[in-house]
């Protein structure tokens, strides 16, 4: 477990906004209310602005002119969930870090709950949604089938119906800040450095207000990231599929000599050969595509730039 000062911990909350002003004040209305209440414990919050285009950043740094637990870090422009998430983390100072969305989708009233799992000696508290009732029938079909794909093809095992939302310990966050990549696919990232994990179990609730910012096309691109980040079964799985496709046309053509031999030549089949040549042509183009998958990665990657960018960083005080 982490070092606690004197008795007093501090709970680091940190939360991305991206066009969010119209919950800035019901968030800290809400979450402030709950922390401050938190036993034997001190709390800071720390505000990532994701370059967002309405007021929420001049909602943030209101809300922080009064309270020096509020603390803003605005990125230089729209750097995505991940990344923002990533930037609030190196920012914090906790010894017990929350990653939270603005949303209030998930309720603040679980923190406390991750905090006592903590106390008694666990390192990460998953928030697990007991249900996914407010999402659409699409996204929880969806979801269900990324967590089905991907701890079956991946050596890091994502727990399922558990977002970003979790408790995990100083020890935990400095192994994290030790990964270099910088595509950063946070909730595999956070699976992957272990540690002594518990859950709880929540409901998850309808968004406070303003829309969800992840799009269907987004999702998907999100997936392929979280498939491709933490395995290269993907990649194999072609010598597989090539070894036996060249397999059963070896015995085929074993099968057509043998044939002409007993029966003598008789006209091939143009219907067959038509869909072999366009089922083997897809394959590859589905294997060449899975290569650019993994390749337009490894260019992303080998750049080397670094995740996000802070425009400002705000002092405690607002200033
Ligand atoms: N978010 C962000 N940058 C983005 C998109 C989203 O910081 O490019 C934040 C957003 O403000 C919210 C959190 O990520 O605090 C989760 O987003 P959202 O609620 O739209 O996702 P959903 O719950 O629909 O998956
Ligand atoms: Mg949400």
């Amino acid at each position: 477990m982490s070092v606690i000062r004197g008795s007093r911990a501090i709970v680091s909350l940190v939360v991305p906004f991206y066009n969010e002003a119209d919950i800035v004040s019901l968030f800290f209305r809400e979450v402030t209310e709950v922390l401050g209440n938190l036993p034997d414990a001190d709390f800071e919050i720390v505000c990532v602005n994701d370059g967002s285009t309405d007021a929420t950043l001049e909602r943030l740094l209101d809300a922080a002119q009064y309270d020096p637990r509020l603390r803003v870090v605005d990125l230089s422009r729209n750097f995505g969930k991940e990344a923002a998430l990533s930037a609030g983390i190196d920012a914090s100072i906790g010894d017990a870090v929350v990653p939270f969305d603005a949303d209030l989708q998930d309720p603040p009233e679980v923190i406390p709950l991750l905090v006592q799992r903590w106390r008694e000696g666990f390192d990460v508290v998953l928030a697990k949604r007991a249900e996914r009732n407010t999402d659409t029938w699409a996204k929880r079909g969806t979801a269900a089938l990324f967590y089905r794909i991907h701890n079956a093809i991946s050596e890091t095992i994502i727990p399922d119906n558990a977002g970003d939302f979790r408790l995990m310990s100083r020890q935990v966050i400095e192994a994290l800040k030790q990964l270099p990549e910088n595509r950063r696919f946070m909730k595999g990232l956070f699976a992957w450095v272990g540690f002594r994990t518990t859950q709880v179990e929540y409901r998850r609730r309808e968004r406070a207000g303003g829309k969800s910012k992840f799009s269907g096309w987004k999702l998907w691109n999100f997936a392929l990231e979280g498939l491709t980040s933490f395995g290269t079964l993907p990649l194999r799985i072609w010598t597989y599929i090539g070894g036996l496709t060249a397999g059963c046309a070896m015995l085929y053509a074993i099968y057509l000599v043998m044939r002409t031999m007993i029966n003598g030549i008789d006209v091939p089949g143009y219907a067959s050969i038509f869909t072999a040549v366009l089922f083997l042509g897809g394959m590859q183009l589905v294997g060449i595509g899975v290569i650019g998958e993994y390749v337009g990665r490894i260019y992303m990657e080998a750049k080397r730039r670094p995740v996000y960018i802070v425009r400002k960083a705000y002092r405690r005080d607002g200033a």
